[in-house]
């Protein structure tokens, strides 16, 4: 781990992080104590002294220099994280890499451009200013699904700010993160990142209450941002929480067809469906449906399921056996309902040794509002389809979810896509596409899906607080 400038190994319990293409140890990575985690925070609050006063250009420069490391060292990083998370090599080395490296690019120049109203004499004889400062110490916590992006996501707008961080990754996929910290001590000063490792229980609620944190971050399951929120309250920490989802997909009868299915194809089954804005709960036309339903199953048939580097894989594994086995059971319970029909996929995949936590891309159609499929997120490669006639029921049942992250709208009439965007309680809404993510833009959730925006000045907003300063002429 990083602690204070500083290499050093856990004292707490130590963790298996397993290959989940194989279900093989790679490593096993021991936790921080109690007392590391305190050791962490104290190192980032004595760095946040001379951090918080460096200024903008010498923090755009060092953030510059980490993206440039990042893509120095593109293949071993995409190598360690297929190995790491089960998914494709190539996905991981051509989508996520540069994304990571990006997100560090477009932070240091945001850091050069904040804006904020003028400075001006609101009372007489007074003049206000405002100040955008950073905040301290964050706390940052991240999940396994996309292990260096989140930390990216995280660490670079609170660096960007001046703030300093600690971040933990998920005990399941520290390798990454803690391979960015190798290329982060050599290029901040001591203290200013640190990686702590272990579990949520052990290490994340220590750091959640540690008094000096400032703020929490927390890229996670619903369960956990309310279990943060809990602890923060202690201290009346802020927090910046991005939970789950379950994106509706609504399929008007006038889409063209081919695009939808070559898109849920891939959005629905992107990382193996482990994605919080995964294309997975589609509400199709009654003059669509059917033909939606074939040729999407028989698309989806298609999808190639591999280990890391087999040729053309387009499908990994899900992160681990417990996950799989969630995954397996809401199949299970939606086939035992009556109404509904597994039109392709619904059993463990079968691949290699068959040691792997795979399982096969699943479409589940007849689903209905009220059904379990259609409400909870299932953090796999399993996609519902239900049948609409009313558009209006589609947009109300779109919106009858306690997810919202993000959706999509598939029709050729523009002024309908943009009413149906308009009506649509998500944090993003895309339009004949579906998960499409630029840096420019925020990300982030409504409802249970929690608050905060991860990328875009939002984020940056997010992790600073604005001051006003009142000078009497
Ligand atoms: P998780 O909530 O189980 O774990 C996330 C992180 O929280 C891990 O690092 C874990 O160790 C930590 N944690 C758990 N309990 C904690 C506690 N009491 N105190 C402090 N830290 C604690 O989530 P996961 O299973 O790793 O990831 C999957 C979830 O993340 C899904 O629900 C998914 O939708 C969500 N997600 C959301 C977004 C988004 O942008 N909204 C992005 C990716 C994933």
């Amino acid at each position: 781990m990083l602690i204070d400038g500083q290499f050093v190994t856990g004292e707490g319990e130590s963790e298996q992080v397993l290959n989940p293409a194989t279900g093989e140890l790679i490593v096993t990575v021991p936790e921080a104590s109690h007392e590391q985690v305190n050791r962490a925070v104290q190192g980032a609050q004595r760095a946040f002294e001379h951090w918080s006063d460096s200024t903008p250009q010498e923090r755009s420069r060092l953030l510059l220099k980490l993206a440039d490391a990042i893509e120095q060292r593109a293949e071993q990083f995409a190598r360690l994280e297929s190995l790491n998370t089960g998914k494709p090599y190539v996905r991981a080395l051509e989508d996520e890499i540069p994304a990571v490296a990006d997100c560090f690019r477009y932070f240091a120049g945001a850091a050069r451009n904040l804006h904020g109203p003028l400075a001006g004499e609101y009372l007489a004889g007074h003049t206000s200013m405002i100040r955008r400062d950073p905040i301290g110490v964050i706390g940052s916590i991240a999940p396994w699904n996309y292990p260096l992006m989140m930390a990216a996501w995280k660490t670079a707008p609170a660096l960007a700010a001046g703030n300093t961080v600690v971040i933990k990754p998920s005990e399941q996929t520290p390798l990454t993160t803690l391979l960015l910290a190798r290329v982060a001590a050599e290029i901040f000063p001591p203290g200013v990142f640190n990686v702590v490792c272990g579990r949520g229980a052990s290490v994340g609620q220590p750091l959640v209450e540690h008094p000096l944190v400032r703020m929490v971050s927390l890229t996670g399951d619903v369960a956990t941002g309310r279990k943060i929120l809990q602890a923060a309250t202690g201290t009346l920490k802020r927090t910046h929480l991005e939970l789950g989802g379950k994106a509706p997909v609504i399929v008007f009868d006038d889409a063209d067809i081919d695009a939808v299915v070559e898109g849920i194809r891939t959005f629905g089954y992107y990382n193996a469906g482990q994605d919080c804005t995964a294309a997975c709960r589609l509400y199709a036309g009654a003059k669509v449906y059917d033909r939606l339903v074939a040729d999407l199953s028989a698309a989806v048939k298609t999808l190639k399921m591999g280990t890391q580097d087999e040729d053309g894989v387009e499908l990994g594994p899900v992160i681990s056996e417990r996950q799989r086995e969630r995954v397996a059971s809401f199949v299970e319970r939606a086939q035992m309902v009556g109404h509904m029909e597994i039109t392709t996929g619904g059993k463990v995949g079968q691949v290699g040794s068959g040691g792997g936590f795979f399982y096969e891309p699943t479409v589940i159609a007849g689903a209905r509002q009220d059904d379990e499929i259609v409400r909870r997120e299932v953090f796999g490669p399993v996609v519902s389809v239900t049948r609409f006639s009313d558009p209006d029921d589609a947009i109300t049942w779109a919106n009858d979810s306690d997810y919202g992250l993000a959706s999509s709208v598939w029709t050729q009439d523009i002024g309908r896509a943009m009413k149906v965007a308009r009506k649509l309680q998500y944090g993003c809404t895309w339009i004949n596409t579906h998960f499409m993510l630029v840096n420019e833009m925020p990300h982030g959730g409504l409802k249970s899906s929690g608050y905060g925006k991860d990328m875009s000045m939002y984020a940056l907003e997010d992790y600073t607080v604005p001051r006003h300063v009142m000078v009497k002429l």
